[in-house]
């Protein structure tokens, strides 16, 4: 997502979103919580940009481009307000010659106080030579595709893993922070959909062996709204919000409605979060989560048990939310509220 201006961090401030489009006065807006505001408005409170011009651009491209003119592009991005600015990929150059030039270009650049320079290592040798050349945060690049994984890193995911592990076991005992990359989340060269599920799992594997943050790459650029908000469904069930980003090609023109959606996508998902945590405050008191744990207990005698044999009242009272606009829904929660004064009296 590198082609979005710096000013969209502005355009987001939430005084800004709730004065210019829902038409809320500067004193309330300054009341509201971020998040809050987050709920009112469908957009975060700020936008991360991850510029990977000098990485992922200049490795698609035909010509070798000169060391030098590396540098210099990168000095001028810092100067433009950007905060992280992924420099290039310590791969072998037999696999990526565009990016052969990783040291002397990580050794060269002028590293801005406040500006990150992530670099790509695929493996122990990678990262070593980063961290000889001054980097100071990685990246880790897997996918939730097994050709693609096999044709651009040589490896099955499960070996990535293993390779990716070792590079964050090392990371962390010098305090170097960790990012991870999912190529092909929408869409794979070779196989063409990429069920949400295998996303989730491999962006699972990533959070869980340590990276800070998971980036959903729609690789060959061939992602929809559509297709990009059902992968991050399935993915934020698996990892917080917080640690997910995307990573948007525009081949077909469609990566600026992409990260729409991805900024759009509620960070409330009531079906993800477990019982024991928070539930929306909105529920009634009688529906505590201390409540609903002990409906087990009286399963066999509520009214919702007797009537639909094969369903617990439990479920029962999940699918009310789920359709909430169906007509089955209110018998649903009025058999629900039942069984609960049933368990009450
Ligand atoms: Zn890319």
């Amino acid at each position: 997502m590198g082609n979005m201006p710096s000013a969209v961090k502005h355009c987001l401030s939430y005084q800004h979103l709730l004065r210019e489009h829902l038409g809320v006065g500067d004193t309330v807006a300054g009341a509201l919580e971020p998040a809050q505001v987050t709920q009112l408005s469908g957009f975060p409170e700020y936008v991360k940009i991850v510029e990977v011009g000098p990485r992922d651009g200049l490795q698609n491209e035909k010509v070798i481009v000169p060391t030098d003119i590396k540098i210099e592009f990168i000095n001028q991005l810092s100067k433009t307000g950007l905060s992280v600015i992924e420099v290039t990929s310590f791969v072998s150059s037999k696999w990526v010659p565009q990016m052969a030039d990783h040291t002397e270009v990580m050794k060269g650049i002028y590293q801005y106080p406040g500006v990150r320079y992530p670099v790509l290592t695929p493996n122990l040798q990678g990262f070593h030579n980063a961290i000889a050349a001054g980097a100071t945060e990685v990246s880790v690049f897997g996918a939730a595709s097994e050709s693609f994984s096999k044709k651009n890193i040589n490896c099955s995911i499960e070996e990535s893993m293993e390779r990716f592990e070792a590079v964050v076991k090392s990371a962390r005992h010098i305090n170097v922070p960790v990012r991870g990359y999912v190529s092909c989340a929408l869409g794979c060269p070779y196989e063409g959909h990429i069920a949400p599920e295998k996303v989730a799992k491999v962006s699972k594997q990533l959070y869980s062996m340590g990276c800070y943050e998971i980036s959903l790459g729609d690789t060959i650029g061939v992602g929809t709204p559509g297709s990009m908000k059902r992968m991050l469904e399935s993915v934020m069930k698996e990892i917080p919000l917080s640690a997910l980003a995307v990573h948007c090609h525009d081949t077909y023109g469609q990566a600026l409605a992409n990260i729409l959606t991805a900024l759009q996508v509620n960070p409330i998902l009531p079906f993800s979060l477990p019982l024991s945590s928070s539930f929306p405050p909105s529920l009634p008191p009688f529906l505590s989560p201390s409540l609903l744990s002990s409906l087990p207990s009286f399963l066999p005698l509520s009214l919702s048990s007797f009537l639909f044999p094969s369903l617990s009242p439990f479920l029962l009272f999940f699918l009310s939310f789920l359709f909430p606009f169906i007509l089955v829904s209110l018998p649903t929660f009025l058999l629900f509220f039942f069984s609960v004064l049933n368990f009450a009296f």
